[in-house]
């Protein structure tokens, strides 16, 4: 046993949740139990031959049959949760999915959780689970730019990746990580950044919690400061809402009249919207709505800058909560779960730091 099977032979030996499997090859080796929970995606897509389009194909025993090194590294356990397009996720996917890999990670034979998943919203999807998953074993989520039709798809490499980093003592405290393309993301700063390339997410100002290199994770980051919420039965409507250049605000009042417990407003630059928006905003306070100004600007933060109407301290002198570097699709989730336990304003605002 030499090279990288050596290397998977001393890490395996050395992680909770192993037990003694025979590997086919006469050998005895303990192997790490890794359970693969299949959502959809293009990682399971396919084109189909009528429109020559990718839709869902692929069952999970399909998906990792492709892949026949997994074999070689844990005992992997599929579990077909869903089959869609990642567009097509909805908050209570995201609350059913948290369940079922809470209860999967509570098997203390369990190593960790690999969820394949679409890559649009995937950034979202792992983000609801960090924050709701209260085993700290790993969970990596992982997906593919190229379907299986592809001549050189990319799901294979990436779910290998994905299974490697679950079996690695050096990836263990990171919360629920987002690893494509050799890159491991923190589901919190993790973000999309282009519509086909490979190499489609990156998490900005923060960095990369690691690679995975040759079969080797590479740790680059710890995780700092991870929330966690119960996960409650009744997730409340959180809209989002776009301060663009001319908004007159109706959209914002008619998230409010049709009965948004909050709105996160996707601002300008450090934070700021227009005259019509701000009243729209305070319109929004005054009937109890919690708004939450988050920025489309990739990086830096939501700040108290800007006085005058619809600046970002302004704003928040008028009770509205800034989202810091919290763009503003997580930002409704953290919103959305932050309104099912925290009470009042004071107890929301300590969560967007
Ligand atoms: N349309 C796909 C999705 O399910 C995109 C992808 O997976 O890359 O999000």
């Amino acid at each position: 046993m030499t090279g990288f099977k050596g290397f998977l032979f001393i890490v395996c030996c050395f992680i909770p949740g192993t037990f003694v499997f025979g590997n086919g090859e006469g050998k005895i080796e303990k192997l790490p139990n890794v359970v693969i929970v299949t959502t959809g995606g293009t990682i399971a897509e396919k084109k189909d031959p009528k429109t020559g389009a990718s839709v869902p194909a692929l069952s999970g025993d399909t998906l990792i049959s492709a892949v026949p090194e997994l074999k070689k590294l844990a005992n992997i356990k599929v579990i077909n949760f869903m089959n869609i397009d990642s567009s097509h996720m909805a908050p209570e996917n995201w609350r059913k999915l948290s369940a079922t890999v809470n209860d999967i990670l509570k098997d203390p034979k369990v190593t960790g959780v690999v969820v394949t998943h679409g890559t649009d919203t995937m950034a979202e999807g792992a983000y609801f689970l960090d924050l709701t998953l209260d085993v700290n074993k790993p969970v990596v989520f992982v997906g593919a730019m190229r379907d299986a039709s592809d001549p050189c798809p990319d799901g294979p490499a990436n779910l290998l990746n994905a299974v490697i980093q679950v079996c690695s003592p050096d990836a263990l405290n990171w919360g629920v990580t987002v690893t494509m393309n050799q890159y491991i993301n923190s589901a919190r700063d993790v973000r999309k950044v282009s519509t086909t390339n490979v190499q489609t997410f990156e998490s900005g100002q923060k960095g990369y919690l690691g690679t995975i290199d040759m079969g080797k994770v590479y740790r680059i980051n710890d995780r700092l400061g991870r929330l966690t919420f119960p996960l409650s039965a009744v997730l409340p409507d959180v809209a989002i809402v776009s301060a663009y250049s001319g908004a007159d605000g109706k959209l914002l009042r008619y998230a409010v009249d049709s009965g948004a417990k909050g709105i996160v407003v996707e601002a300008m630059g450090a934070g700021n919207v227009n005259p019509p928006v701000y009243e729209a905003v305070k319109y929004a306070i005054g009937k109890g709505v919690a708004v939450v100004i988050a920025s489309d600007v990739y990086y830096g933060r939501v700040l108290p800058l800007y006085g005058g109407e619809g600046g970002g301290a302004t704003l928040e002198k008028d009770g509205a909560i800034l989202a810091g570097d919290l763009p503003p699709r997580k930002a409704r989730i953290l919103l959305m779960l932050a309104l099912s336990g925290a009470g009042n304003q004071d107890g929301l605002k300590a969560f967007f730091k």
